[in-house]
């Protein structure tokens, strides 16, 4: 039986970020790609042999995307807050993470999976150990996600990281993708940096768009990172006297490009953001975990309107605190409106276009993030019937309370690759309890 499903409004942008708003409407699913979106009314005729899920009270939008996360990191959350990002990386993150292992990372990650579902994520880009782990809690829950291949100097080398991408890319129904994941410019040598893209480039030349692969950094996110660079590379006797910013110095070894995929993006000068609009860098902000942990804001009006494939993220559930994307799409909606004393400055339809489509292009997964005919069936409903989203006066009226009023735990239903994976707030065949249960064992454990 195919899927068909119906609400109050469906809303979206399509390909060429037109927005549409469709009263009554109905999708038609078939297989794992949607065959029609329009009125009710019209498309009536086509419902049978469909199942109907859904009804007059929903709000229909693409899954959202999380572009930059750490989902395994739900062992860590709230354990070392109120601190700056190197003493909560260095004396509590990264002593912890040496014990870990491959059954941690896999039930962690699947409690970040879930926490994403009931939040309406249907898509996340992970970076985390022991991608193996991740994949198999994503596969197993139906989840689309991409997973690390990690290279950082002197711990993991590109060799492992090949294996990884052989194993893992473009599996699970082409659900789940590899990003050739390079922590930072202060934990990877230029020289591995070079080395990898090298081999990302030759992996490409050959690859249809979705079989592309992506490297994945962190890049500007501390004032510190120019100083700390430096200080690695000159252990392995690379020296840059000149270079002036992490975006400089990637940009100097040739690796800004649309193969790029970077994390946080704080600290830019002008320079910086006109080199990673221009040469089509995909960007994944993640302001919330900027603020916690006093990075300072990552330059968002003028990323919006300089660079095309850019998106949000929630960063690690240990650094946010959540993996709800609501609670970023707020954030990032209320922020510099009251740092720059300007109301009209990133609007309702601009956070929306970020978490939908916006992410489809930071990720390079065309098909995801809009809800127009042929594109990826994954989609999520959210139950408009509640106080905090009354009135419904008109479509900007419902697009406004996306951006200031919903949260994660209003959405009801979520649909991922044309499956129904949460249906009224239940996600099938799991009994979440129980995987609460484990991870606090893990993380007492880990503890001791
Ligand atoms: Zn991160």
């Amino acid at each position: 039986m195919e899927l068909a499903l119906r609400g109050r409004i469906a809303i979206y942008f399509d390909n060429n970020d037109k927005l549409h708003f469709v009263k009554d409407p109905l999708i038609l699913i078939e297989e794992n790609k949607i065959i029609d979106i329009g009125m009710y009314s019209k498309l009536k005729k086509e419902i049978a042999g469909h199942d109907i899920v859904g009804d007059k009270y929903q709000l229909l939008i693409p899954g959202l995307i999380n572009c930059h996360t750490h989902l395994a990191m739900t062992l860590f959350r709230g354990l070392a807050d109120d601190l700056p990002l190197d003493i909560w990386l260095k004396e509590h993150i990264w002593p912890l993470e040496e014990n870990l292992n491959a059954k941690d990372v896999y039930r962690g990650c699947k409690l970040g999976v879930i926490e994403s579902i009931l939040a309406g994520v249907t898509t996340a880009n992970s970076m985390y150990w022991y991608p193996s782990s991740e994949a198999e809690a994503m596969e197993e829950i139906g989840f689309r996600g991409l997973i690390a291949a990690p290279v950082i100097t002197g711990i993991t080398k590109l060799e492992d990281a090949i294996e990884i991408v052989n194993k893992h890319h473009n599996t699970a129904e082409e659900k789940i993708r590899v990003t050739l994941s390079l922590h930072s410019p202060y934990t990877v040598t230029m020289t591995d940096f070079e080395r990898s893209y090298n081999y990302l480039v030759n992996f490409n030349k050959s690859c249809n768009e979705k079989s592309k692969l992506l490297l994945h950094t962190h890049l500007a996110e501390s004032k510190n990172e120019m100083r700390e660079s430096k200080q690695l590379n000159s252990k392995y006797g690379i020296e840059f006297p000149d270079v002036k910013t992490p975006t400089e110095l990637l940009n100097n070894i040739g690796i800004l490009d649309d193969n790029l995929i970077a994390a946080h993006c704080i600290h830019l000068n002008e320079n910086d953001i006109n080199l990673i609009g221009s040469k089509n860098v995909r960007v994944s902000l993640n302001p919330l975990s900027n603020a916690k942990l006093g990075n300072y804001m990552p330059p968002i009006p003028e990323m919006i309107s300089k660079v095309r494939n850019v998106g949000i993220g929630t960063d690690g559930p240990a650094s946010n605190n959540t993996l709800d994307l609501f609670d970023t799409v707020r954030f990032l909606a209320l922020y510099y409106k009251g740092y720059l004393h300007e109301p009209t400055v990133i609007k309702a339809k601009e956070v929306f276009k970020l978490a939908t489509i916006g992410g489809s292009r930071a990720l390079n997964w065309e098909g995801i993030g809009t809800l127009e005919a042929e594109s990826l069936a994954d989609i999520t409903t959210i139950n408009l019937k509640q106080p905090h989203l009354t009135p419904k006066i008109n479509d900007e009226n419902i697009l406004n309370h996306f951006a200031y009023s919903m949260k994660g735990k209003d959405v009801e239903n979520v649909i991922i690759n044309g499956k129904l994976i949460m249906e009224e707030g239940k996600i099938s065949n799991l009994d979440i309890e129980k995987e609460i249960e484990l991870v606090e064992e893990i993380t007492h454990r880990l503890l001791q």
